[in-house]
Formats: C-alpha cells, sequence, structure tokens
C-alpha cells in the first residue's frame, strides 16, 4: 500500500508537471479535475461534479518598444492580441483619467493611484468597489489601442477579458521612455478562448451539518501552480484516500475558479448548494511552501472554538496562528457566519510577489513533509468543527 508521502507526490506529479497550469475552462483543467476525480471514485466516494462555462487566457509573448529600447512585457491576462503604435498619454488617478476626453490613437499609461492594486474584473461575482466601476467604465469609453501599466503590485492591474483592451503591466523600475508625448510600440500575442469545466466534489454521509473541506484546483495561465494550489489539492486527495468515515458527515470540494477572473467553479458549487447545511468549512490554498509552518486562521467562529484552535496551533511544532483574512474560498463561508479554519503557509503574504502565479512555482518550492503533517493534522482540525458548539449569531470576521 502506498504511504501518504508516495499519494502526495503522484498527485502533485500528475497535476504540476503532467498538467501544469490548468485555467478553468482548458484542457488542461479539464485533465486535473479528470485526475482528482478518478481518485475519489477509487476510494469507493460519491463524487459530484458542477458543470460551468467560461472563457480562459492562452498566453503569448509580449514587449514594448520606446526610443531608449524595447523591453519584454507579457500580455497582461485575457488582452486581445495587438501590434500597435501610438504616443504616450499618462494618467495616474480616477480624476484624470475621467477628464481624459480622448485616448485615439494614444497609448494609455497608467501609473500612481490607478496602480495600486488589481481593478476589479466586471464578472467577478463577490464584489465592485464603485471606484473600480468607474475605472472600467472610463477605460471603455477611451478605448485606447493599447495600455500599459505601470506598477509596485505584484499583479497585472487588469485582468478582464470584458475591458476588450490590449494590455500589458510593467515595473515601477521598468519605466524606460513612457514619458507623456513619448512614441511607442505594443506588441502582444495570446487569445481568449471559450471553454466548459467542473467543480468536483465527493460526499461522505448526509448533507446536513456536513464539513466542507476544500481546495481550489485551478491555477493562473502562466504558472504550474505547485504551492498555489496543487498542494494543497494534493493534501485532500491523499486525506480521501486515507478514509473520510471519520469525518462524516463532510464534502471534499475542489473549487474551480479562486484565481479566474469569473470565480465559474465557486458560482457553480453555490448554485447547487444550500449554505444552512454546511456546519464548518477547513479551506487549504497556499501550504506546503518550503521554509516556513503552516498557519492557521479561524474566521466567525464562536470564542470556545476560536480559543481551542489557537490552544491546538501553540501545541503543534511548526504550525502557527495566523490573523483572519478575506479572500480565497474560506472567504465565501466566513461572509455567510459560517465558522471557517483557513490553511496556508507560514508568512505567505510576503512570498506572494515572486512565486505565486509565476512558471516559478513549482514542486522543487515544496517541503513535502509539511504536506504529510498537513494530512495527519486535519482529521484533529475537523474534529474540532465536529465537536464545537457553533450558532450562527457571530458576526463574521473575528
Ligand atoms: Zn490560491
Amino acid at each position: 500500500m502506498a504511504t501518504v508521502r508516495e499519494r502526495l507526490e503522484r498527485h502533485l506529479h500528475v497535476l504540476v508537471e503532467e498538467v501544469g497550469a490548468r485555467p478553468p475552462g482548458s484542457p488542461a483543467n479539464r485533465r486535473a479535475c479528470d485526475h482528482a476525480a478518478a481518485v475519489l471514485r477509487a476510494v469507493g466516494l460519491e463524487v459530484v461534479e458542477h458543470p460551468f462555462t467560461t472563457r480562459w487566457w492562452e498566453p503569448g509573448d509580449g514587449w514594448v518598444e520606446t526610443t531608449s529600447g524595447r523591453v519584454e512585457s507579457p500580455p497582461d491576462p485575457y488582452s486581445p492580441a495587438c501590434d500597435v503604435r501610438g504616443h504616450v498619454v499618462r494618467v495616474g488617478t480616477p480624476e484624470a483619467l475621467e477628464a481624459l476626453a480622448s485616448a485615439e490613437g494614444r497609448i494609455l499609461v497608467l501609473h500612481d493611484e490607478l496602480t495600486r492594486e488589481q481593478l476589479t474584473p466586471e464578472a467577478f461575482p463577490f464584489l465592485d468597489p464603485p471606484a473600480h466601476a468607474a475605472v472600467r467604465s472610463a477605460l471603455a469609453r477611451l478605448r485606447p489601442p493599447a495600455v500599459i501599466s505601470l506598477t509596485g503590485h505584484w499583479e497585472p492591474i487588469l485582468e478582464d477579458p470584458d475591458l476588450g483592451l490590449a494590455s500589458t503591466t510593467l515595473p515601477n523600475a521598468a519605466d524606460v521612455g513612457l514619458a507623456d508625448g513619448a512614441e511607442v510600440r505594443v506588441v502582444l500575442e495570446g487569445a481568449v478562448r471559450k471553454g466548459a469545466g467542473r467543480t468536483v466534489t465527493a460526499r461522505c454521509g448526509p448533507r446536513g451539518g456536513r464539513l466542507v473541506l476544500s481546495a481550489h484546483l485551478d491555477s493562473k495561465a502562466t504558472t504550474p501552480g505547485a504551492f498555489d494550489n496543487a498542494a494543497s489539492v494534493a493534501v485532500l486527495l491523499a486525506l480521501a484516500e486515507q478514509g473520510l468515515e471519520g469525518l462524516a458527515p463532510v464534502e471534499v470540494v475542489l473549487f474551480n475558479g479562486e484565481d479566474h477572473f469569473d470565480a465559474c467553479g465557486e458560482v457553480a458549487w453555490l448554485a447547487a448548494t444550500d449554505l444552512s447545511e454546511v456546519r464548518a468549512n477547513l479551506n487549504l490554498d497556499g501550504v506546503g511552501l518550503a521554509g516556513g509552518g503552516t498557519s492557521v486562521a479561524a474566521l466567525s467562529c464562536p470564542p470556545a472554538l476560536d480559543e481551542a484552535v489557537g490552544a491546538w496551533v501553540d501545541r503543534r511544532p511548526g504550525w502557527r496562528r495566523a490573523e483572519p483574512w478575506i479572500a480565497s474560498d474560506h472567504a465565501l463561508f466566513a461572509l455567510a457566519g459560517i465558522p471557517a479554519l483557513a490553511l496556508t503557509s507560514e508568512d505567505v503574504h510576503a512570498l506572494l510577489g515572486g512565486l505565486a502565479h509565476t512558471p516559478r512555482d513549482t514542486v522543487d518550492v515544496l517541503d513535502l513533509d509539511l504536506l504529510v503533517d498537513a494530512v495527519a493534522a486535519l482529521p484533529e482540525l475537523a474534529g474540532m468543527l465536529r465537536d464545537a458548539d457553533v450558532g450562527r449569531s457571530r458576526a463574521p470576521g473575528g
């Protein structure tokens, strides 16, 4: 019989090395789902799949050329291909963008206030800050032939197929020759494709009062996604292979859209789910990164559960408490007032820039011992969620 470590290695090999980048809607994503569903079926679980259609991004190369030279600049996800020239118009604030009468024939360079964070995509279902909607509608009105975002932020600023704008992002430090009025050429490749996918789930025991164990199976189009998030999926599959009977009632949900503009797999699962039947959630995102431990944040938990989890974490070598953070799939539960534990790697937020969503996120960044330990720890954490008195009176976030 295979050991937990061998099982983890096999799942990581399939998801990261055989399949690789697996954006929802892509053929690679369907192969990753096929693997997960086969593993869950092989251990006798009833697999239920929640289908969806979406658009996905097939990346290409890109570069920006000015009188000072040429710099590689990959297209933003979902950017249409282009080969355009124009004079730069620089815009740093929403007010300046609003005041711009036309960008016809100009290359729009966004910077400063406009590039501090990613612009929420139009189709993102869970929130849309009004300031973001205003920037999107200004861009839709101006329709420049290309947009260059100069930023210190780690993610591309525009990542929205509904914008339909050719765009690329450069770090602030790469701002060479992009002064107002400068002549620039922007060449971007890549394509938006339509496709189908599904969120794979498996249940053990009745629906009512169940614990949802979740991890997102999808990745960005530009990364093999080992620590984000094949490692977490591997942990849940290895746990299922070990047997879920002791944790019942439980549902394993391999969300398929956490890193996708429209959260397609989350929406598909929520549409088929009565959240009042969910007792608690345990979500894994970004576990297993070498060089640190595993962190646990408790959200929407009653005080006694909060304390019990904290005390458990303090006793277990290599584990850390983390402040509640609202992102990833545990937020779906926490914001609905359902107790949620979020597992990730210690200091993960400081490490996101150089690693997450990049080709460097390979199995080499993982520490298998952390993943073996996570498989062993999950039944204990799940037991605390099962035994706790979880009323729904508490406000989320605590
Ligand atoms: Zn993730």
